[in-house]
């Protein structure tokens, strides 16, 4: 039972670490969506508490470039925009647009007179392939600049929507710090400097500025890109608030809005550049201005939002898998679901609370390592044991039916005995009569005994409190005797009993009175479940050492299911029970336990509607192995 117990312990134990496995691989393999897509959901899910944005933007938006001459003629006006922007003082000014061309000498000399007076200037290179190189800004502007940083975003390969950018890009050994970035150590006056952080692993740097640490994680396939940033993008509808250049340019009074600010300078038109997808999206872009913008608000606000360590994600993982297989082994009933439940509802909830707390713990992993190992555990405990269960149940019934068959089988011999005692004491009956009587009552009295010594030798068996006497067995004559009790049974049925001849000397040791039974159960089962008029063989001989004895009928016999259990107790098979012979399932069990006792086993070949054969395999008496030595010579 305690085996049984800790095997199954073994198999639950090893189904949930196969189930973490699986979900550690699936996770692995396609979690990288469902990342994305939980990801995304928390950002519209959770709004932070609304701060004073430290930046502006001066947008060149669509009205602008209509009104102001379209893209080939901006760098006057935005000459025009930037000297009122710097009059009104601001922090730093980050100009994203490409100026790297030739363009009007007057417009150009212009530009260039409006970044002298630009405090904390900051521009953009442009990143070209083939040779891979930065191409800077006109020696002209790019002299008044005190950073050149770049303007590229990271769209995630697989969804476009952009999470992140990389706060440095390199080409070749040329490195460029993002224009967020460099606008943000302008406006604190800081350097910006590297170090390795512990935290993170060792694998990942982390990037300083002053005393603002930006957590950085690992850059996926872009090999140029490295050190990315989360953008904590600011809620649509509470953004960074822009002035339009055009109306700037019309309200010089609004230049007011850039005072003190990091002012983003850029193209919004969306006729003039790709839009990004953010996490709030549905369908709704985003300009590159409005992420540089999103991401130094993402630095001034230390709102980051790094990644929980990887090892980290699996203990937790682990740790949900343990809990799910914890609830279903200890819990009991509907609990248990409820605790399975409740296991797969902590991995859902769980990154969101860390996602508020900014920190971006996986969502796959734990979630697939949740369900996959409840459903597991649930699977196994409703398969399993609902099993166990049923086959307990049936196992009482069965026991309940032979009970009641006992005590039926125990009444016919005890209302006999009642019966004769009554008519002795009542009436004067003739010796001859009286003697008879007396004889029954000691017959029926001895069945009755012999009934309630072989459930007690049963159980006394099972439990292994019974003595084994150690005597020497004669099979012939044993089996003999056997043959001449079960023949008046046989008789009613015309059944002949045939047995071929036992060779003389042959021995077994054992417990003579429970040989018998053994040996007489298989006779009348042979008996019982054989049509009238047939036969029954009984033979002995000796094999390698042990002795067989074998009873063979013609009778309705067993499939090959049904001759597995037929030896454990009470079990009858369906064409037993129809068969009308009484029983109660329970002498094969005997038998067995009686022929393992001594050392020995008992096989069964059986075709269903062609006939049985049982053997006994008993190891042969000492005495007798000396004889059969003997014999030889
Ligand atoms: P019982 O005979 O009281 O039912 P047993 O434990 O002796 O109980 O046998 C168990 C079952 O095995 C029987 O009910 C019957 O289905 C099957 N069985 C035993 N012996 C034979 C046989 N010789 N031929 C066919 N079926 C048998």
């Amino acid at each position: 039972m305690k085996r049984r117990a800790s095997k199954r312990t073994a198999a639950y134990v090893g189904l949930l670490a196969a189930a973490f496995a699986a979900a550690m691989l699936a996770s692995w393999a396609f979690g990288r969506p469902l990342d994305n897509a939980a990801y995304d959901y928390w950002f519209r899910l959770y709004q932070p508490r609304p701060w004073q944005t430290q930046s502006a933007i001066l947008e060149i938006d669509e009205a602008s470039l209509v009104k102001l001459g379209g893209m080939r003629h901006i760098r006057k006006p935005l000459a025009d925009g930037l000297r009122l922007v710097a009059a009104a003082r601001p922090a730093a000014v980050a100009v994203d647009v490409i100026l790297t061309d030739e363009g009007d000498a007057a417009e150009d000399r212009a530009l260039e007179e409006a970044f002298r007076e630009t405090p904390n200037l900051a521009l953009v290179s442009l990143f070209q392939g083939d040779p891979v190189r930065w191409e800077d800004p006109k020696p002209e502007f790019g002299r008044w600049a005190k950073a050149i940083g770049h303007a590229y975003a990271q769209p995630d390969e697989s969804d476009s929507v952009t999470r992140s950018i990389p706060l440095e890009m390199r080409a070749a050994r040329d490195r460029r710090w993002a224009l967020a970035l460099e606008a943000f150590r302008l406006s604190r006056g800081q350097p910006i400097t590297e170090s390795v952080s512990l935290a993170a692993g060792g694998s990942a740097s982390e990037i300083q500025v002053g005393d603002v640490a930006i957590p950085v994680i690992p850059s996926g396939g872009n090999v140029a890109a490295g050190a990315l940033m989360r953008i904590r993008y600011l809620p649509p509808g509470r953004g960074v608030p822009s002035v339009a250049l055009a109306d700037l340019l019309a309200r010089p009074a609004l230049a007011a809005r850039f005072a003190g600010k990091v002012v983003f300078a850029g193209v919004t038109a969306p006729s003039m550049l790709d839009r990004l997808f953010t996490p709030y999206a549905g369908g709704q872009t985003i300009s590159g201005i409005r992420i540089h913008a999103d991401a130094f608000e993402t630095m001034a606000q230390r709102m980051f939002l790094p990644d929980v360590p990887m090892v980290w994600t699996f203990l937790f993982s682990l740790a949900l898998a343990i809990a799910a297989g914890l609830a279903f082994r200890y819990l009991p009933g509907w609990w248990a679901y409820a605790g399975g439940g409740a296991v797969v509802a902590t991995a859902m909830v769980t990154p969101y609370v860390f996602f508020a707390h900014q920190r971006v713990l996986p969502f796959a992993s734990p979630v697939f390592s949740a369900w996959l190992a409840a459903l597991a555990a649930a699977g196994f405990y409703h398969l399993v044991v609902r099993r166990d269960w049923r086959t307990e149940q049936s196992a009482r019934e069965r026991y309940q039916q032979a009970m009641h068959f006992v005590t039926h089988e125990m009444r016919t011999p005890l209302s006999a005995i009642q019966g004769s005692s009554e008519m002795i004491s009542r009436y004067a009956l003739p010796e001859e009569k009286r003697k008879q009587i007396a004889l029954l009552i000691n017959s029926e009295s001895k069945r009755l005994a012999r009934m309630v010594e072989i459930f007690l030798n049963v159980e006394r068996l099972t439990a292994g409190h019974m003595e084994l006497k150690h005597e020497t067995i004669p099979v012939a004559e044993m089996v003999e005797a056997c043959i001449a009790r079960v023949r008046p049974l046989a008789e009613r049925k015309h059944i002949a009993i045939e047995l071929e001849p036992i060779p003389a000397g042959l021995e077994i040791a054992g417990d003579r009175e429970l040989m018998e039974y053994a040996c007489y159960n298989l006779l009348t089962n042979a008996v019982k479940y054989s049509p009238q008029r047939s036969t029954v063989t009984v033979a002995g001989w000796r094999d390698h050492g042990h002795i067989r004895i074998a009873v063979r009928d013609q009778g309705i016999g067993l499939d090959q299911k049904e001759a597995k259990q037929i030896f454990q107790k009470f079990y009858r098979t369906r064409k037993a029970e129809e068969s009308g012979e009484a029983g109660t399932g329970i002498g094969l069990s005997i038998v067995q336990q009686i022929v393992e006792q001594h050392g020995g086993a008992i096989e069964v070949v059986s075709q269903p509607g062609e006939g049985s054969c049982f053997t006994l395999a008993l190891p042969a008496a000492a005495s007798a192995a000396s004889a059969t030595a003997a014999e030889r010579h």
